[in-house]
């Protein structure tokens, strides 16, 4: 379960956390000058609470911890004072309410939220007069629900945005942004698991030519096309990334270079025998390297692009498989 919410940087979390304890220094202070030394201490210890608990998150950058023990620390802090001082310490439970919102994702904020809620409102139904508690009862509630509605629309929002910002709006194949992340955890999951993988570097034969002929707008169509098909034929566990213009990048998880070069033939041969918008014939040239052990995401890419263009230079509309990466010599 994520404790930290998905859109604070933890100097956000920091600021948030400093000015709870500013905010309440001063009445602290009042306390004290009233001579109320046990609300002064019950007040100052929250205050002091949450100022360590922003320096911890300066320090360490971790969010986590200090979001929970800033909230257990919050609500101890109002039940406390709610014993002695009553309806004035209820005013602190609806900045605590957003603050849940703010510092947690989505689902453990609404967990902590109907605990805190189920510490607060009995306590209130027994401290407060009914005049009190019920009209507290229902804005608590409401600033509950509203504040839990406003966060699943921003983050909502947020996936949507995430989702377009990867999604190439042409072919409706990821874009290239998360390639090197993907390129990356297949080379931790062969190093841990020894789960091979392979790639796949596709590129269209004499695009720009077909360009020419045929206008931009088909080329645009005939790019849509391959995407569908491309998606079509590879497996929820598989990517699919446009890489530039008319070329695309395969990730093949658990697949040795033997079974990607099956794939790879395939694609080739379905797109050699189809007819793309407006009756066009085209062929791709496709390059195949499966991940080595002492490779890196680079060096892998480097290879299946390598093979690609071996595959362009024997003369189009064919697969070529990598060699193996050399080793470095033992001295
Ligand atoms: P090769 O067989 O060597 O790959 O030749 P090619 O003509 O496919 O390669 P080249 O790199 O010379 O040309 C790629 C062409 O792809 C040129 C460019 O106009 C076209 N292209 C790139 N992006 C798009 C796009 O989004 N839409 C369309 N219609 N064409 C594009
Ligand atoms: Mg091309
Ligand atoms: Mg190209």
């Amino acid at each position: 379960m994520r404790l930290g919410s998905k859109y604070l940087e933890f100097r956000h979390n920091a600021m948030l956390f400093v000015m709870a304890a500013v905010a309440l220094v001063p009445f602290a202070l009042g306390h004290l000058l009233n001579q109320r030394l046990d609300l002064a201490l019950v007040v100052g210890l929250a205050a002091a609470s949450f100022g360590l608990l922003a320096a911890y998150v300066l320090w360490t950058r971790s969010v986590g911890l200090a979001n929970c023990l800033l909230m257990i620390t919050g609500l101890v802090a109002i039940l406390v004072a709610m014993q002695l001082q009553g309806i004035y310490a209820v005013y602190w439970a609806f900045p605590l309410i957003l603050a849940i919102y703010l510092l947690f994702a989505l689902v453990p904020a609404v967990v902590i939220n109907v605990l805190a809620l189920g510490l607060l409102l009995p306590v209130m139904v027994l401290q407060l007069p009914a005049a009190h508690s019920s009209r507290l009862l229902v804005t608590l509630a409401l600033v509950s629900v509203f504040t839990y509605l406003f966060a699943r629309n921003v983050q909502e929002s947020h996936e949507a945005l995430e989702r377009l910002a990867e999604v190439d709006p042409l072919t409706g194949v990821a874009n290239r942004l998360r390639l090197d992340e993907t390129l990356q955890d297949c080379a931790e999951r062969l190093a841990r698991h020894g789960l091979p993988t392979s790639l796949l570097v596709l590129d269209v034969d004499h695009f720009k030519a077909i360009n020419d002929q045929q206008g931009h707008v088909v080329g645009d169509r005939i790019l849509a096309e391959l995407g569908s098909i491309l998606r079509a034929r590879i497996r929820r566990i598989d990517h699919v990334f446009r890489y530039g213009g008319e070329e695309f990048v395969i990730v093949l998880s658990g697949t040795d270079l033997l079974r990607a070069s099956g794939v790879a033939e395939d694609l080739r041969r379905r797109n050699a025998q189809r007819r793309f918008p407006d009756g066009v014939r085209l062929t791709v040239s496709i390059g195949v390297a499966e991940l080595d052990r002492n490779e890196s995401a680079t060096a892998w890419l480097a290879r299946a692009d390598q093979a690609l263009y071996a595959a362009k230079q024997g003369g189009r509309n064919r697969v070529c498989l990598a060699d193996r990466p050399a080793r470095a010599s033992a001295s």
